[in-house]
């Protein structure tokens, strides 16, 4: 079992659209694929279809008991798909965690009680540097980190790869960077150009060949309860979602 974290602490930049879209192409090729929707905003469950997040046992409640994990678990509409879905509480659980023993611990304890036939487990973080996300990284085998091609992309960045390493020294030595995906590039705009050469440029082929354009098809399909992947599979987005999960795949089977 594979575990990636998309994470981020700026918000609008593409994490869950990301998540989503990549946890349904792993799931479309066959791959069991459990998508855990960790930001109280719930986006990611409401992107696959899950509504009324609040009345639901979902990884809060994994959280809380670990060993149940397994039986929160929700089927979802796209087969092999699988989501620990968020819900409001979860926003409490970043000032619960604080006070207790092994706080940064517990999402890896609740995954450690999955039924093991999962290939990959994908992590939508919130959109901060906080015990959430240090859950989600404390538990990750790798991380992917989407950059939106604005002018203020690479900024903050340097303190999430500070993050990174604190993570890597204290909590999980193992944290790889499975790469950056720049996300919502607009080719009409000579600034989306700029902003993904400087990310190669610094980051080389840690930046993903495939780059995410804005599509409004993207941006229509969480009203649908779709990712844009089933929502409209041949617009834009979709095929640079499809080409990513290839990318990341040929990655992880030559790793
Ligand atoms: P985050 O999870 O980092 O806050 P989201 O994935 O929710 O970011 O994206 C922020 C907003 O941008 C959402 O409204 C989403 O639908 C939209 N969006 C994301 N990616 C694209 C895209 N490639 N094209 C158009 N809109 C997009
Ligand atoms: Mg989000």
């Amino acid at each position: 079992m594979k575990v990636i974290a998309i994470a981020n602490q700026k918000g609008g930049v593409g994490k869950t659209t990301t998540s989503v879209n990549l946890a349904t192409g792993f799931a479309a090729t066959g791959k069991k694929t459990l998508l855990i929707d960790l930001d109280p905003q719930g986006n990611a469950s409401t992107g696959v279809g899950v509504y009324d997040t609040d009345k639901i046992p979902g990884i809060y409640q994994a959280l809380s008991e670990p060993e149940h994990t397994n039986d929160f678990v929700l089927n979802t509409r796209i087969p092999s798909l699988f989501l620990l879905s968020s819900s409001s509480d979860l926003a409490g659980a970043e000032i619960e965690l604080v006070t207790q023993k092994n706080r940064e611990y517990f999402l890896k304890e609740a995954l450690s009680h999955l039924s093991e036939d999962y290939d990959t487990v994908f992590i939508d973080c919130p959109p901060a540097l906080g015990l959430l996300t240090l859950n989600a990284l404390a538990a990750a085998d790798t991380l992917l980190i989407p950059l939106q091609c604005e002018f203020y992309a690479l900024d903050g960045l340097s303190r999430l790869i500070k993050t990174v390493d604190y993570v890597r020294q204290n909590l999980n030595k193992n944290l790889l960077l499975e790469g950056l995906v720049m996300t919502m590039y607009d080719s009409r705009s000579g600034l989306s150009d700029q902003v993904v050469k400087d990310a190669r440029e610094h980051f080389g082929d840690l930046v993903f060949q495939s780059v995410i354009p804005r599509n409004t098809r993207v941006c229509e399909s969480p009203s649908h309860g779709q990712p844009v992947l089933i929502h409209d599979v041949k617009s834009s987005g979709s095929r640079a979602y499809m080409k990513l999960a290839g990318e990341i795949i040929r990655k992880m089977g030559v790793m």
